[in-house]
């Protein structure tokens, strides 16, 4: 069966899940068309909530909070392991769902999409079984509580992997919850929603509700009865959302936009700083919020720089997401080709100088959003290249001539959630990378570490998702005060 007959079968796409239960909307909200951005073809139609959808559900959150939230660790543990197992035992069916709603190549799906996401179900097990959740500091005893019913509005270029990095810390803090997945990519949602219901999560733990930012997002941020909202998605949404909520004075988490640097230090090994550092750009189509999509680097190095860049561009396989041998489909849809096309050509009008790629389809693709992995060089900081995400395959190499001009061009941004540095002589990349205003900089291309904080200074956002930070976000302060026993 595939992964939309699946869907089908349960009548999951006409479907909110409220409180355990697979509900018809009650609002007439309409429906979302979900595309394949590989053929631009239509593949479903998903029903959507309004806002008497949020007001149910978030209703069975606040009623299933007291209850999830006195369950001992150990059994929050168990379901959480429970989750881990199902997404593992579907992988395929999320990896068909993902690569069909935002384009991913199907082996990315299957390599990173899904077990990456996994992953956070895992880490939020884990540190929960070891947290303490009462400790003392003299007299006074410390307690983290769960901050009660939490709203979780998610993007579409890591559909799942950005709903686990929510979903698990809250679940394991104690918290019950409301999911608005981008609407763009509620597929994978929809499964997600499958899992937990068969993993046993108590009704009204976990609830989804479908719909887009101005109406479910909007309703959600605004709503009296929830305690916290955390959102993944674009600095302009973020903004809208912390809005939105201020008047209910509930914690807001952002996890927003990203320009992020790639400081390529004078004592370097080209041949190992740059081909990592275009793939790393153009990693998921150049889709992630945390791409390093500012090669800086030394000006007397920028022809072998430029040589190495194109030959790794060159490497990229653009092409069908279901075909052997493609590394890179298409761009998730419609607007960000869009997007994608309309700052390259900025790019060229700005006078940056085109090595690879440019406007257009690659070669041979006249159908699907498929954008040709572009690399300008000779970027300088004031070019929109230089300063606007552009969320596709752009990457922007930028020469400077000492060690302070480039660590002042990687802070030459709004944005602040990730940043690269290479450098052969540790001690003084670690030194550049304090010097770097971001919330991770990593050095040589380390593994990626779901247990490492992650999140954004400046407009990238506030507060941190993974590991123990992760975990802290749903998680309130109490202080008990009580004279001593005498
Ligand atoms: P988006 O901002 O358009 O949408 C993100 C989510 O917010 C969607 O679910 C959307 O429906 C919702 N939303 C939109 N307007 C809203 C409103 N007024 N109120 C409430 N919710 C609203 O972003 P996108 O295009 O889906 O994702 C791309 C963006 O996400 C990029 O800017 C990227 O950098 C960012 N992103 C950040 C991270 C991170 O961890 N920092 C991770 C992934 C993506």
């Amino acid at each position: 069966m595939t992964f939309l007959e699946h869907l089908r079968c349960g009548e999951r796409l006409q479907r909110l899940f409220i409180d355990g239960h697979w509900l018809a909307p009650a609002d007439d909200a309409g429906t979302a068309i979900v595309v394949d951005p590989s053929t631009e073809a239509p593949i479903a139609s998903v029903a959507l909530g309004g806002a008497r959808d949020v007001d149910r559900a978030v209703a069975a959150a606040r009623r299933a909070f007291a209850p999830w939230a006195a369950t001992p660790p150990a059994a929050r543990a168990r379901l959480l392991d429970r989750v881990h197992r199902l997404i593992l035992e579907r992988a395929e069916l999320f990896a068909q769902a993902l690569s069909h709603e935002m384009g991913a190549a199907i082996a990315y799906a299957r390599a990173a999409q899904v077990p990456l996401a996994a992953e956070h179900i895992r880490v939020a097990r884990d540190n929960l079984a070891a947290y303490p959740f009462e400790t003392a500091r003299g007299a006074t005893t410390i307690l983290r509580e769960p901050i009660g019913v939490c709203a979780l509005i998610t993007p579409w270029n890591w559909p799942l992997y950005q709903i686990t990095a929510k979903v698990a810390p809250a679940l394991a803090a104690g918290c019950t919850m409301v999911l608005k997945p981008s609407e763009l990519s509620p597929l994978s949602a929809l499964l997600f929603a499958e899992v937990m219901q068969d993993a046993g999560a108590p009704a009204g733990v976990f609830n989804l509700v479908n719909g887009d930012g101005p109406v479910v997002g909007a309703a959600l941020a605004s709503h009296p009865d929830v305690d916290m909202i955390s959102i993944t998605g674009s600095t302009r949404a973020g903004v809208l959302v912390a809005q939105a909520a201020a008047a209910t004075v509930k914690r807001v988490a952002q996890e927003l936009g990203g320009k992020s640097p790639n400081v390529i230090l004078p004592d370097a090994d080209l041949s190992r700083a740059v081909p990592p550092g275009v793939a790393a750009a153009m990693r998921n189509v150049g889709q992630s919020c945390s791409a390093p999509t500012r090669m800086i680097v030394p000006r007397q190095r920028l022809a072998e720089v430029d040589a190495l860049a194109r030959a790794a561009a060159a490497e990229i396989a653009v092409g069908d997401p279901r075909a052997a041998g493609t590394t890179h489909g298409p761009v998730a849809n419609r607007a960000q080709f869009e997007r994608v096309q309309a700052m390259i050509a900025a790019g060229l009008e700005e006078g940056a100088r085109l090595l690879c790629g440019g406007p257009g389809r690659p070669e041979g693709l006249e159908r699907g959003f498929y954008a040709r992995p572009t690399i300008f060089s000779d970027v300088r900081p004031t070019m929109r290249i230089a300063r606007e995400e552009i969320f596709g395959p752009v990457l922007a190499i930028m020469p400077y001539d000492t060690v302070e001009e480039a660590v002042e061009i990687a802070n030459a941004t709004e944005y602040g959630l990730g940043a690269h540095v290479q450098g052969a002589d540790l001690a003084g990349a670690r030194a550049v990378a304090a010097r770097i205003r971001a919330g991770q900089v990593h050095i040589n291309y380390p593994a990626w570490d779901p247990n490492a904080p992650f999140g954004g200074y400046k407009r990238s956002g506030n507060g941190r998702e993974y590991g123990i930070e992760g975990l802290e976000e749903y998680l309130e302060t109490k202080a008990v005060l009580a004279p001593p026993v005498s």
